[in-house]
């Protein structure tokens, strides 16, 4: 009796538990439920902010949109993710490509109305500046767009001149803007001190009313400068491995020589170690063997002589070998010294030749190529070390109302000191480079999430206290910045829109600010 009622009390409290377990469960379920539904409705959300892209997507979309409305048809529509990842990432690259198009496509469009003779200056100058940033690649389509307002707004402003104006359009015969451009091209390679002269003239005549003969000749001058100049470097480069090679030839000769000298020195040195072996040998023996003093001392007189002129060209022999040795080394010495500063000039021209490729002319900061190469090295960095890789990009907030307002030059100005400004607000190992016109790209290692916000926040404040004057007036220049941290997995280029996109909505939010995408 006692037994089952034992046992009866044990299959309540089993049951009781079951129960307990049996609802921990159904709440486990709703709340997954619950998330998934969310994570559903985003999803079909997500897809139908991509609709209007690809015709094959839009319906994939629909039908996964269809499979998830259904919850208990769920696992239908996993097999369709495949397809439809496949066709996201062929939609991505598309959009790049189709991106890429339409910025070549607008700078075809700007040299058109670079071609506007008549248009103001001020405009002019605003039109070169947008070329230039037509250089650098869209990201997204939210690049894209204000570009193509920009254009309008240039393309309104010749009307408007047009309009007012009773002269008609002045346009530039195409060889003459060939002419500018060429101008202009030039002024970014660096010539020989001695070829100077000469492209100075070349750029004035481009800049005057050249014919079209005029601007072939120009060509043909500045390509057969530039052909000396890289036949040259061909030619210093090739001198150079000459001379390494000749120097390299008579350290050679000078190793086998003292190689075999020393060889010869040994054998006569063996020879003479002999011979003094046997003189010793033969006094020992007279003083063993002969009993007559007188005798004794003759014969060792002439043991000992002999001894003493062995001992002598031994000495002599050994004076000879260092002698030669000297020399050797000091003709090794003068050719490696020779060699060294050889390859140190040509160390130094390389390494000015490089600084000039790489650095931007107006701020002396890193260019974009620069910037490129340091991008790559520290995302190997970055990768290798695990450490943290933060990107920023910052533009100066209205930069173009100082322009407007003050001139072009004061504008150049202000971007040198700028540029300096956030060069010298930087530790060594960080690096920063002018991306474009008023932009400028900072590459961050080694800072955590805690003082990234700290670090832009207290440069951008710097840039804020500037104490600029123009016009006797006391202006505040402000950026605003965007900053991303490379993630797993994830590429800088990635890093770098994400960067781009927190830049946009610091300007959005009211800029001078900084904005983090975390
Ligand atoms: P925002 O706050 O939205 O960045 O306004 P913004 O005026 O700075 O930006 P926007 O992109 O409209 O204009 C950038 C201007 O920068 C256009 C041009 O006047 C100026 N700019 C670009 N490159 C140079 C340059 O080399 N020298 C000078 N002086 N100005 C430049
Ligand atoms: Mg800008
Ligand atoms: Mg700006």
């Amino acid at each position: 009796m006692k037994e089952s009622d034992t046992a009866i009390s044990q299959i309540t409290l089993m049951k009781q538990k079951l129960h307990a377990a049996k609802l921990a469960l159904d709440e486990i379920t709703t709340d997954r439920n619950d998330k998934l539904k969310t994570l559903i409705q985003f999803i079909s959300h997500l897809s139908l902010a991509c609709k209007g892209q690809n015709i094959e997507l839009d319906n994939k979309l629909a039908k996964l949109r269809h499979h998830m409305h259904n919850f208990e048809q769920i696992d239908d529509a996993l097999p369709e993710l495949i397809d439809i990842e496949r066709l996201l990432k062929a939609q991505y690259s598309h959009t790049m490509s189709r991106l890429e198009d339409s910025r070549l496509g607008l700078t075809r469009v700007i040299r058109q109305i670079q071609r506007i003779n008549s248009a103001p200056d001020k405009l002019k100058k605003e039109i070169t500046y947008f070329k230039q940033d037509l250089g650098k690649p869209f990201h997204t389509v939210w690049e894209y767009i204000p570009k193509v307002e920009k254009l309008i707004f240039f393309y309104e402003e010749i009307l408007k001149q047009e309009i007012s104006g009773a002269d008609h359009y002045d346009i530039l015969p195409q060889h003459i803007q060939l002419a500018r451009e060429l101008a202009a091209k030039i002024a970014e390679v660096e010539f020989r001190k001695d070829q100077r002269d000469q492209i100075l003239v070349i750029k004035e005549v481009l800049l005057g009313d050249i014919n079209v003969d005029g601007l072939l000749e120009a060509y043909q001058t500045i390509l057969s400068l530039l052909l000396d100049n890289i036949a040259r470097e061909k030619t210093a480069s090739q001198d150079f491995l000459f001379a390494l090679n000749d120097a390299l030839t008579i350290v050679r000769d000078v190793v086998n020589n003292t190689y075999n000298n020393s060889q010869r020195s040994e054998q006569l040195k063996g020879q003479l170690n002999k011979e003094i072996n046997l003189r010793v040998n033969n006094a020992d023996a007279i003083v063993v063997d002969i009993d007559n003093i007188t005798e004794l001392k003759t014969q060792l007189t002439v043991q000992l002589s002999s001894l003493r002129d062995a001992l002598s060209r031994k000495e002599a022999l050994e004076q000879r070998e260092q002698a030669i040795l000297r020399k050797s080394i000091d003709s090794m010495r003068k050719e490696l010294n020779a060699m060294s500063n050889e390859a140190n000039t040509y160390k130094e021209k390389l390494f000015e030749h490089q600084k000039l490729n790489l650095l931007d002319p107006l701020t002396q900061l890193s260019n974009r190529t620069a910037l490129e190469d340091r991008m790559e090295q520290e995302y190997r960095n970055h990768m290798r070390y695990k450490t943290p890789l933060w990107i920023a990009i910052t533009d100066i907030d209205h930069f173009k109302s100082i322009n407007d307002n003050f001139g072009h030059s004061t504008g150049d100005k202000t971007l040198q000191v700028i540029a300096m400004a956030l060069k010298n607000s930087l530790r060594d190992s960080e690096f920063v480079a002018r991306y474009g016109g008023e932009e400028f790209v900072l590459l961050l290692p080694d800072i955590t999430d805690e003082h990234i916000s700290l670090m832009l926040n207290r440069v951008r404040e710097k840039i804020k206290n500037i104490p600029f004057k123009f016009k006797n007036q006391r202006i505040t220049v402000t950026l605003s910045i965007g900053a991303a941290q490379v993630m797993e997995n994830e590429t800088l280029e990635e890093a770098f829109e994400r960067a781009d996109a927190a830049l946009y909505q610091a300007k959005n939010n009211g800029r001078d600010r900084v904005v983090i995408d975390i």
